[in-house]
């Protein structure tokens, strides 16, 4: 049989295996089916051709417009996905896996894309944080900004997440504005290879923004600079070596690792048998054994539970592992598919035996367990195994050993702060969860384990319906770990994207920060005089447009009429001697929010016109009080403008309320719908 030529994509050319290429074989069968790698590949010339062709493309377009770039991305994978379904069973994955990884990479692009559009400005330049005043007059700001790195982002996956492994990388590394260059583990890169294929063909990508790796890198990173960044995850051991590169310690390159990790679930000892987070326990410490064979870097590897209840976890873990059918991943009634390697089985057995020198294996038996329709012998099969370690502070191994497979090692703790103990002994991890109903359990978990841990997962029988599961790494919240999960944060929104970018800290003026963030600031120039913004189209207005109403003054009257009106009778606003003795007061004081329908009143242009609709207000502040026969106007600029479609935008307006002394009574931000 001919093996299948998993290629590369370098400097805009595909290479086919060559010389050093090595062989694949399905998880199933053991047999190999495909080759992949080229010790000739010209390293130098991807790297040059990222940076000199992808990077400017790249950085050319506004962070918007790589958003939509990885919705259309996302789109043309979603279309392809039985074919990456069928490539991926070769790995041992099952159908369920296919959608933790290839469902769970596209929808991982989605959210990028969407969080592109609705977090990131249709610019060049990300603002970080808010202005910093560093000066008494307001003439001197500062402002965080960051912008993409001129480099290329070198992306070293695990071969365990083939499409979501490159995905989760890829993703915020685009919207950044960087080109990329995945590398994924040689031992399931055809499914990657595939996902690339169908990128790259969609001509949806500027060229030079994506290439591929099938194979070894050769000496990619001695060619590094301060520019670039390697995201890796695999071993600790691998991450190690890769870190201690003398040019990427030289040049200060950005390395962001995630690595092995065990991960702990803690029941808390208000679950007890009987309660519904007993069974959630159960359940979720089942399903993140056998999810991918428990080739999950979230899988949990240490399952704490109270001393009184270790033989009741025990006995429903098993029983419900017991139920965990076994085979070949293509049938429909396989629960749990093969390992991605001889290798990796015997990786894992081996771990498997070191756990064993401290705890008993109480389920599973890894020389007799049934398999359907695939055999023992040559395909990469074991069947859950849980372990029961009855001394775990006297233990080591249990603690620093991660069989990646479905092995995992039970626990008792004697109380909270013993769990807390237990859970921290894994030096750091990707995810711990709590299984508790009760809040002071919770508090007590979080405060004392959430240093040691990149997330931590709290369910109950409030949140069981619609939790995301333990295991599952989501595009919105960080992922990674301290310590020996590699010290590395990946996803968390923008977060994410910000790895690939630089952070500076920008000082000058307010129109210079206006300039360059395209958001006015205030004491930056106004454009005044031109015909009532309201009037204009969203097109039409330009940032820092302003207008400066006439003023009204209120009356006694009108804070009457507005109380009984809207029943907002509040004594501050009706009862002279009750307002005086409030600190606050001078006596009776108008209602902030009449305050706010006069500035409306007084702003608003009446007619039909290309205002489609107010949206919202932001960060309001209330200043001075305003009493009756004081007047306020009102001053509307234009902050920042978001186009949001072909026919309309969102106009952020920076709104002050002042008084007959020019005393800044209120501040607020207002958001109009406008037409383009
Ligand atoms: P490795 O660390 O061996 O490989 C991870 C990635 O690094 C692969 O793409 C691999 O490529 C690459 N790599 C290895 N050596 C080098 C090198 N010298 N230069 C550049 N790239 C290199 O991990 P595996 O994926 O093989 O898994 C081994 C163990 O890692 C597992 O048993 C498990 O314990 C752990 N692991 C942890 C994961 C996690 O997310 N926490 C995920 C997967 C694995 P290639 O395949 O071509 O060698």
């Amino acid at each position: 049989m001919s093996l299948q030529q998993i290629s590369s994509f370098a400097a805009g050319q595909w290479v086919a295996p060559g010389n050093g290429a090595r062989t694949i074989a399905s998880a199933i069968t053991g047999e190999p089916f495909a080759t992949a790698g080229n010790s000739a590949l010209d390293v130098q010339a991807m790297l040059e051709f990222a940076r000199n062709t992808g990077g400017p493309a790249l950085r050319q377009m506004t962070f918007h417009q790589r958003a939509k770039m990885l919705k259309a991305l996302a789109q043309t994978l979603s279309g392809h996905k039985q074919a990456l379904y069928d490539l991926s069973f070769n790995t041992g994955a099952t159908q369920n896996d296919h959608l933790i990884d290839i469902d769970g990479g596209i929808g991982t692009m989605f959210v990028f894309a969407s969080k592109g559009r609705r977090e990131m400005p249709d610019g060049h330049v990300y603002l970080d944080g808010d202005l910093e005043q560093l000066s008494r007059n307001g003439t001197f700001l500062g402002q965080h900004i960051c912008t993409p790195l001129h480099g290329v982002a070198i992306h070293i996956n695990a071969f365990n997440f083939p499409v979501w492994g490159m995905l989760e990388k890829l993703a915020p590394t685009l919207l950044a504005g960087v080109p990329a260059i995945v590398k994924p583990a040689t031992n399931s890169c055809y499914v990657t290879e595939l996902a690339v294929r169908i990128m790259l063909e969609s001509g949806i990508l500027p060229a030079g923004a994506l290439q591929l790796v099938s194979g070894g890198i050769g000496d990619m990173l001695d060619h590094l600079t301060c520019q670039d960044v390697v995201s890796f995850t695999g071993s600790a051991d691998t991450a190690l070596k890769l870190r201690q590169n003398p040019v990427i310690l030289n040049n200060s390159v950005r390395f962001v690792a995630e690595q092995d990790s065990l991960n702990a679930s803690i029941l808390g000892p208000d679950a007890v048998p009987g309660t519904p987070e007993f069974d959630l326990f159960v359940k979720e410490v089942s399903r993140e054994m056998t999810t991918k064979a428990g080739q999950k870097c979230t899988a949990i590897r240490r399952i704490i539970a109270p001393d009184t209840q270790v033989e009741a976890v025990i006995e429903a873990l098993s029983a419900r592992l017991a139920k965990t059918t076994i085979g070949d991943p293509r049938l429909e009634t396989t629960r749990m598919g093969a390992l991605v390697s001889s290798g990796q089985k015997a990786d894992v057995l081996a771990k498997a035996d070191i756990i064993g020198q401290e705890a008993e294996r109480v389920f599973g038996d890894p020389t007799a367990f049934d398999v359907d329709g695939a055999d023992t012998k040559n395909g990469a099969f074991v069947p859950p195994m849980l372990f029961h370690c009855a001394d775990p502070d006297n233990a080591q191994r249990v603690h620093d050993t991660e069989a990646f497979g479905p092995v995992s090692t039970i626990m008792g703790y004697r109380d909270l702060d013993h769990a807390i103990a237990i859970a921290n002994r894994g030096q750091g991890s990707l995810v711990t969860s709590l299984i508790t109903h009760d809040t002071e359990v919770a508090q007590n978990v979080v405060i004392g384990t959430a240093a040691y841990n990149g997330r931590i997962y709290i369910n109950d029988r409030d949140s069981m319906k619609e939790s995301t599961g333990h295991g599952s790494p989501l595009p919105h919240m960080v992922h990674g770990g301290p310590g020996r999960a590699g010290g590395g944060e990946e996803m968390g929104g923008v977060r994410g994207v910000q790895h690939y970018m630089q952070r500076t800290a920008i000082q000058g003026s307010p129109r210079m920060l206006s300039s360059l963030g395209k958001k006015w600031v205030p004491g930056a120039p106004e454009i005044q005089g031109l015909a009532h913004p309201f009037t204009r189209k969203f097109g039409e207005l330009s940032i820092g447009e302003t207008l400066n109403t006439a003023s009204r003054t209120i009356t006694l009257d009108d804070i009457e009429h507005f109380a009984h009106f809207t029943g907002d009778t509040f004594y501050a606003h009706m009862d002279d001697d009750a307002a005086a003795r409030n600190p606050f007061f001078p006596g009776r004081v108008a209602h902030g929010y009449l305050l706010l329908s006069f500035a409306a009143g007084l702003f608003v242009e009446p007619n039909e016109g290309p205002v489609l609709a107010n949206t919202g207000l932001d960060g309001l502040r209330f200043m001075k009080p305003v009493v009756a026969g004081d007047s306020i106007k009102v001053r509307l600029t234009v902050k920042q403008k978001t186009q949001r479609t072909d026919e309309y935008g969102e106009v952020r307006w920076h709104v002050t309320l002042t008084n007959q002394d020019d005393e800044m009574v209120a501040e607020y931000e207002l958001l109009t719908m406008n037409a383009y």
